[in-house]
């Protein structure tokens, strides 16, 4: 099965609209949208209508949001509805991430709700799961993976799973200059795709595109992305400036 690339830019909270409209105008100097690969900015949301503009209806980079709520509208403060995000234009929303996980507690069992919220709206979730280095030394890589897996896509058909996008980025991989070797990037790559084949059947798990996360860079992305079960990244600090984000994009075709 050969599977489109996908490269994310997770902007996490950084680059105000302002930034974001030189982004993008630098992003287009570098000549990405002919590479076959999907690529992908996730601004915070107040930057979302700022990046729609600057790329002024050009469809070779997708915009996703950070989050999104399990709710359709009323009181909850501070929430953003699937709605919204349609009425924007976004394609993608990334669920789950570590920081998302620890500094607001969400549990498997909540973002299982927001991805079948994203789902029911059209929108692609990219599902963020990985480990700790306590998890990982302490020999639960596997048991955290396969939870991570199976609560978070609970319920969700075969054909739903093959088209959502799983993000795997060790926790203490992300944002610390510590990249996983691509033996090790790999090896757990290939262990979610063997427990998405028990849960949902060889056939849709062939289909998920998984990303590596975690210190991704120029220099170290292609041998990421050139693992059998490494579908593409997604990039916190090197995806702030233009000319390194295109870097990776190039890196993965
Ligand atoms: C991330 O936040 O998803 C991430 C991978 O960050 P970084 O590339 O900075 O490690």
């Amino acid at each position: 099965m050969s599977r489109t690339p996908i490269i994310a830019a997770n902007w996490k909270m950084n680059i105000g609209p302002a930034e974001a409209k030189e982004f993008i105008a630098a992003l287009k100097n570098e000549n990405v949208c002919d590479i076959c690969v999907d690529k992908v900015i996730v601004p915070p949301f107040v930057t979302i209508p700022a990046v729609m503009d600057a790329l002024n209806g050009c469809q070779c980079i997708g915009v996703g949001a950070q989050d999104v709520s399990d709710r359709d509208n009323g009181a909850f403060t501070g929430e953003i509805s699937t709605t919204m995000l349609n009425e924007l234009g976004c394609k993608y929303v990334v669920l789950g991430h570590s920081e998302r996980r620890q500094y607001h507690g969400e549990t498997n069992a909540y973002i299982n709700k927001k991805i079948k919220k994203a789902l029911s709206a059209g929108i692609i979730p990219i599902y963020c799961i990985g480990e700790t280095l306590e998890q990982r030394e302490g020999g639960q890589l596997e048991s955290v993976l396969k939870s991570q897996v199976v609560e978070g896509l609970a319920d969700l058909t075969p054909e739903q799973v093959a088209g959502i996008v799983i993000a795997y980025e060790p926790v203490w991989a992300i944002g610390t200059g510590k990249t996983a070797s691509a033996a090790d990037a790999q090896a757990a790559h290939a262990y979610i795709r063997s427990v998405l084949a028990e849960t949902v059947g060889a056939e849709a798990a062939d289909k998920v595109r998984l990303q590596y996360g975690g210190s991704v860079k120029p220099a170290n992305a292609a041998e990421l992305m050139s693992q059998p079960d490494i579908d593409g990244a997604l990039v916190g600090g090197a995806a702030l400036k233009a000319d390194s984000f295109a870097a990776i994009i190039k890196a993965a075709k």
